[in-house]
């Protein structure tokens, strides 16, 4: 249930409601909407008598949500959230580039990488240190010692880093050095691991299951806000389709369908929706076209040796002009690329 408040309600009044409310054993969120103070109602909410809180002399309407997502929803907040990393933003019209390496292999090979992609504009780092694998015989990812190698990339490019968490045993070492956990699409309904992320301080990059629906991914997202971390950044990277010749399709509509539904920002994954290199620029117009607020994006800076996913990584000469055509669109979008 949602409460909408008239403008320009002193802020004592709004929790004096929201004390109220709470009273009838529910959770209130409270949020600044458009020029007016919004009460989420979270719990069991079928008792509770809407007429009597319509008479409340502060309140303009009252709602009921009916869908099964409550902080993720844009009922609940009617404004874009912006996640705010180091210098960078995502949301509200605000775009962010992540670029790197599927994995992290070396020192200098992240260094590199991380110096290119800064210079051509990139807002964050990404490379992978645990790797979620199909076969369990193939390169697992550099781990714990991978992370310390994405940190000494920070430090040489001032990029933050975002990097997959896919076990909640590396909790605390996350929280310590990372700056956006990714949760890949593999583990998007571990349920147990989205409620411990949940209770981090750092954002989560939320990619989209192989074939999960919209709702399915808001669900998830909802676990991660219930437990308190509001900074979710949705990444649609692709489905199971009947197509084979790409890697997955990127599916377009999941953008404003999203958007839709929810507050959070939504990001594209070109690089693992088309599995091939020459596919990158035409799914990142695609989505940036359809409204993403960023993208993440695969760049290496010797594909052909790449110990993961090298078919599908740009070079830093193509991620330079993949920038290129970004700004431009990005531009023509009303948005701007901040980084
Ligand atoms: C990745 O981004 O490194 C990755 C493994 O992607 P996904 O979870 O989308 O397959
Ligand atoms: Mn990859």
């Amino acid at each position: 249930m949602v409460v909408v408040m008239k403008p320009n309600v002193a802020q004592e009044d709004i929790e004096k409601l929201a004390a109220e409310l709470e009273q009838l054993n529910l959770k209130v969120s409270i949020t600044e909407g458009h020029g007016c103070s919004i009460l989420g109602l979270i719990g069991d909410t079928t008792a509770v008598d809407m007429g009597k809180i319509t008479i409340n002399e502060h309140v303009e309407r009252v709602m009921r949500v009916s869908e099964p997502y409550k902080k993720a929803n844009r009922k609940f907040h009617p404004d874009d959230t912006v996640i705010t990393v180091g210098n960078a933003k995502i949301g509200g019209g605000n775009f962010g580039v992540i670029a790197g390496p599927c994995s992290v292999e070396s020192e200098e090979q992240m260094i590199e990488v991380a110096l290119r992609v800064k210079a051509a504009g990139a807002s964050m780092l990404r490379g992978g240190a645990f790797k979620p694998r199909t076969s369990p015989y193939a390169f697992q990812g550099m781990g714990e010692v991978g992370l310390d190698l994405l940190l000494l990339a920070k430090e040489a490019s001032g990029l933050p880093i975002v990097t997959e968490l896919m076990s909640a045993k590396y909790i605390d070492l996350f929280e310590e050095k990372v700056d956006v956990v990714q949760i890949g699409a593999r583990n998007m309904q571990n349920f147990d691991l989205l409620k411990e992320v949940g209770k981090m301080s750092k954002p989560i990059l939320l990619k989209r299951g192989l074939s999960n629906t919209y709702e399915e991914w808001i669900m998830s997202a909802e676990y991660i806000m219930s437990e308190g971390n509001d900074n979710v950044i949705l990444c649609e990277r692709g489905i199971r389709t009947f197509e084979t010749y790409t890697r997955n399709t990127l599916d377009v509509s999941a953008i404003p369908c999203m958007k839709r539904m929810s507050h959070l920002p939504i990001i594209v994954d070109p690089s693992h929706s088309g599995g091939t290199s020459w596919l990158v620029e035409s799914l990142s117009m695609a989505g940036i076209a359809a409204g993403c607020d960023g993208l993440i994006v695969e760049v290496h800076n010797d594909p052909a040796h790449a110990k993961c996913d090298g078919q599908q990584c740009l070079t830093p000469h193509q991620f330079e002009s993949l920038m290129d055509k970004t700004g431009k669109l990005v531009d023509l979008m009303g948005k701007h690329i901040v980084k």
